[in-house]
């Protein structure tokens, strides 16, 4: 018989517990931006999702909602097709409580001012639970705008689409208690350049439409209703299309596989095939990308703020492992080097969180008919898109190595899946270059975009370094008007949205975390590793900030308490 031995190794030493029992709405950067966006009466509800997000059982839905990928049965046991998902249960229980507190299309039917805000902040916060639903929710909440383009429509599934239940299931839409939303636009051929779609529209004579063709990313593929681009007669057209249709038949969409992906794992994303299924057009036939562009906004701005969660969450995961875990006798965050780390990551952070929010209200106001809002939304919200969410992969990177081997392990943390997923947000909905080439174009198009964008920038013209920040902005605009003004695309996004950034966090965010952003993120000399020859700036990798800061104040924004 073999005799157990314990040696000395053991011994459990300096291990660090899991961060649970917090409340991820403790976020000031955040709180103080709802508070100016008038929408400080969504911090209770807020507080309660943080609360729910940080305990040990919802991370432990999202974790089994992970590990248990979405399974895709094509026919029942007699042969019949079916093309049903089915999703582990902790999805479900993640997907109940999305919905149940409005994180889908419900601002759409509430009147009250910031309702769009309450929402996004929601939306940021119960994100940091699990990143994967949050995409037929983004989607559901993206769909309103776009369906009003067909008024009969919207008044036949809209109350639907805002309804407080989940609902899930293949049935009739009209006889369910809430419905979700999805979007199909990528073909195998082509997810940017949309016009290259070949799936066809057929009229049948009664209103409706027969689509045939196939669609190469249709992620949420239980969603009740689809927004699907399609060419009819008329040119390239925006339909509607249900996954079983009013008689209770299932329309003929047929799915043909998921695909199987780097992370997002918890959804299903799938390759679709459409054989004569039955749509209604939204909008005006041939004025398709007009139409589902609605949508695209929408779940741009849903980027911007998931990715600002992911940022915080990094965050966050990093600074309580840094305060816990010790090394050389001292904890890892009283390092200088890994202090810098930290205050770097959570500068990064309240940046993102506080434009992430300042677009949300303009996104309200913008609902409400605001045309200096909408047009700074238009340039400010691609521009947003193309930084924040480009930025996120380098941010879980460097927060996962703060917990050194530990962060690789998947059962140690989140971080694993934080990273796995961190790129997403910056691929869908215009990948990097599409996105800042739609700055451009709203810069070319719209005058307007030009000067509402200025205004918000200049807000802050009383402080030194964001008026300087200013004015490089100005000149780089005008470069970007000439022929080649595609090469400034990329340059000219990165730099408006530190722009804006620059402004908020000038005029609103605590001394030291301005002080830091400005010395770290606006000089051009800097970045470039110029003969000034400090390495800060937005091009050099985390924890390199320049001296004389107050450190202790800005990781200490980082810090939440456990109970
Ligand atoms: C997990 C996941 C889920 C998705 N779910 C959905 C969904 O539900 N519905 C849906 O419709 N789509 C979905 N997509 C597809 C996604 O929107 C597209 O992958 C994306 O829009 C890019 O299109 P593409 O893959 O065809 O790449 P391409 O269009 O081939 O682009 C490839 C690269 O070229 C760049 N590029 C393109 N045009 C230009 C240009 N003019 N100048 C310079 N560079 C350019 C792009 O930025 C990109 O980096 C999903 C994708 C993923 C990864």
């Amino acid at each position: 018989m073999t005799q157990s031995r314990r040696h000395g190794t053991h011994e459990v030493l300096n291990q660090v517990p899991p961060l649970v029992g917090y409340d991820v709405a403790d976020d000031p950067a955040l709180l103080s931006a709802i508070r100016r966006e008038r929408c400080g009466w969504a911090e209770p509800e807020l507080h309660e999702l943080g609360v729910l997000a940080g305990t040990a059982a919802t991370q432990e839905l999202a974790r089994q909602a992970n590990a248990n990928k979405p399974v895709l049965r094509t026919h029942d046991s007699r042969g019949y097709r079916i093309d049903e998902v089915d999703f582990h249960p902790s999805w479900h229980q993640l997907m109940t409580t999305a919905v149940s507190h409005g994180l889908h299309a419900a601002p759409w039917a509430d009147k009250t001012p910031a309702a769009h805000v309450a929402r996004a902040a929601k939306f940021l916060v119960w994100t940091q639970a699990e990143a994967g639903h949050g995409c037929p929710i983004s989607m559901t909440y993206a769909c309103v705008p776009a369906l009003r383009h067909s008024p009969d429509l919207a008044a036949r599934y809209e109350p639907l689409l805002t309804s407080a239940s989940y609902d899930p299931g293949l049935r009739p839409p009209e006889g369910k208690a809430g419905l979700l939303a999805g979007m199909a636009m990528t073909e195998k051929q082509g997810g940017s350049d949309v016009r290259a779609n070949t799936t066809t529209a057929v009229p049948a004579g009664d209103g409706s439409y027969l689509l045939t063709g196939h669609k190469w990313f249709c992620s949420a593929p239980m969603c009740d209703l689809f927004l699907v681009l399609a060419q009819a007669p008329e040119g390239l057209t925006c339909f509607l299309l249900p996954r079983v249709l009013p008689d209770g038949s299932r329309n003929a969409m047929y799915i043909q596989r998921l695909k199987d992906k780097l992370g997002n794992c918890s959804n299903a994303s799938c390759e679709a095939e459409y054989d004569a299924a039955v749509a209604w057009p939204v909008g005006e036939p041939g004025r398709g990308v007009p139409t589902i562009i609605n949508m695209v906004s929408a779940t741009r701005l849903d980027c911007v703020l998931g990715s600002a969660a992911a940022i915080r969450q990094s965050a966050v995961i990093a600074a309580s492992y840094a305060r816990l875990r010790q090394a050389f006798g001292v904890p890892l965050i009283d390092h200088p080097a890994m202090t810098g780390v930290i205050a770097d990551l959570t500068v990064e952070s309240e940046a993102a969180t506080t434009l992430a929010i300042r677009l949300a209200g303009a996104a309200d106001r913008a609902a409400r008919g605001d045309a200096a809002e909408a047009a700074l939304l238009r340039v400010a919200l691609p521009a947003a898109k193309y930084w924040i969410c480009k930025r996120t992969p380098m941010i879980a990177a460097e927060a996962l190595e703060c917990l050194g081997g530990n962060g690789y392990v998947e059962d140690y943390s989140p971080m694993p899946r934080l990273l796995r997923d961190s790129p997403l947000n910056s691929i869908w909905e215009g990948s990097g270059n599409v996105t800042a080439l739609d700055v451009l174009r709203a810069l070319t198009r719209a005058p307007a975009c030009a000067d509402a964008l200025l205004a918000e920038v200049d807000l802050a013209a009383g402080d030194r370094r964001a008026a300087a920040a200013a004015a490089s902005l100005r000149v780089l605009l005008n470069e970007a008007e000439g022929p080649d003004g595609e090469r400034y695309a990329r340059r000219l996004a990165g730099q408006i949205t530190v722009t804006l950034q620059a402004s908020l966090l000038a005029r609103h965010a605590p001394a030291a975390i301005w002080d830091a952003f400005s010395s770290s993120r606006l000089g051009t000399t800097a970045s470039a590793g110029s003969s000034a020859g400090s390495v800060t700036g937005p091009g050099t990798p985390f924890g390199s900030l320049p001296d004389g800061l107050d450190l202790a104040a800005i990781v200490a924004r980082s810090a939440v308490s456990t109970g």
